[in-house]
C-alpha cells in the first residue's frame, strides 16, 4: 500500500480557524504528523489517526528535519492518507520545501492545503489592515531566525525596512537584533509596533508601542508564540478604534 502526504495548514490555533478541507482530511487521516503548536481540539478531529508529535520550539531541543522527512516517506509507504499538519500556512516558514522534496524524491505524491497564517490572525486580533490606502501598499513577511544549518544573511532586515508593513515571525526572542537591524536601516524609531502573542487562542496578549521600545515590549510577553507587526498601519487602526470609542 502506498499513500500521499498532505501538507496541511492548521491555522493560528483556534480550531474554528481551520479550513473545511483541513478538517475533512483530518477525518480521513491514517496518521497525523504534527507540530508542537497544534492544539488538542484540532487533533481531536482525527480520533482514528495515529499521532506523531515532531514539534520544534524556539530555544528547545528539536526533532531533526531529516528525521521528519524520512518519517513522512516511511509512513506513506504504509498508509493511504498521511497528514503533515503545520501551524498557520504550510508554505510560510514551515519547512515545506524540504518535506516536499523528500517525498517527491521517493515517488510519494504531495498535496498542499493552505491555512490561515499567524500574521493574518494577528492583524485581525489587532483590528489592523496590513495594507491601507495612502498608508501601506507593501507587506513583508520575514524572520530573523536562521536554521541551524542555514546561512546568516541580512535580507530579512532589508525587506522589513523597505516594506511599509513588516510582519515578523519567530522574532520575539530576538527583539534587540530586530530593533537594531531596522534602526540601522533608517526605519524611524517612532514607527508603531504591535506584538501579538497566541493570536486567536485563549491567553492571547497584545502589546503596543514604538520601534525603539521593542525590547521592553517583547519582555512583556509570555511563553506563547508571538508575531510582531511594524508599520504606520498599526497606528492607523488604533486611530480608527479610538474614533469609534469616541462616537
Ligand atoms: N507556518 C506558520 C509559521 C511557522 S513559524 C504560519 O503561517 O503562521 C512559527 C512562528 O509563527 C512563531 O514563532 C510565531 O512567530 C508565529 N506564530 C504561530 N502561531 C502563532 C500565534 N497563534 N500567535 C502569534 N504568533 C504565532
Amino acid at each position: 500500500m502506498s499513500g500521499a502526504v498532505y501538507l496541511v495548514g492548521a491555522g493560528p490555533g483556534a480550531a474554528d480557524l481551520l479550513t473545511v478541507r483541513a478538517a475533512r482530511l483530518l477525518g480521513q487521516a491514517d496518521v497525523v504528523v504534527h507540530d508542537a503548536l497544534i492544539g488538542a481540539e484540532v487533533l481531536a478531529l482525527a480520533p482514528q489517526a495515529k499521532l506523531y508529535n515532531v514539534g520544534k520550539r524556539a530555544n528547545r531541543p528539536s526533532v531533526d528535519q531529516r528525521f521528519i522527512c524520512r518519517l513522512l516517506v516511511r509512513l506513506a509507504g504504509r498508509h493511504g492518507v498521511v497528514v503533515r499538519l503545520k501551524g498557520g500556512d504550510p508554505n510560510l516558514f514551515g519547512r515545506a520545501t524540504e518535506e516536499t522534496r523528500a517525498c517527491r524524491a521517493a515517488g510519494v505524491p504531495v498535496v498542499s492545503v493552505p491555512g490561515i497564517s499567524a500574521g493574518f490572525a494577528a492583524a485581525s486580533s489587532l483590528g489592523v489592515s496590513l495594507t491601507a490606502r495612502g498608508v501601506s501598499r507593501s507587506v513583508a513577511f520575514v524572520t530573523p531566525t536562521v536554521a541551524r544549518d542555514g546561512v546568516e544573511t541580512a535580507h530579512w532586515a532589508e525587506a522589513a525596512a523597505a516594506a511599509e508593513t513588516a510582519v515578523i515571525y519567530m522574532g520575539a526572542l530576538q527583539a534587540e537584533r530586530v530593533r537594531d537591524a531596522l534602526l540601522a536601516r533608517g526605519v524611524p524609531a517612532h514607527r508603531p509596533v504591535a506584538l501579538v502573542e497566541s493570536a486567536s487562542l485563549v491567553g492571547e496578549r497584545i502589546v503596543r508601542g514604538a520601534l525603539h521600545e521593542l525590547v521592553e515590549l517583547a519582555r512583556e510577553l509570555g511563553e506563547g508564540p508571538a508575531i510582531m507587526v511594524i508599520g504606520e498601519a498599526v497606528a492607523e487602526a488604533r486611530a480608527v478604534i479610538a474614533a469609534a470609542d469616541a462616537a
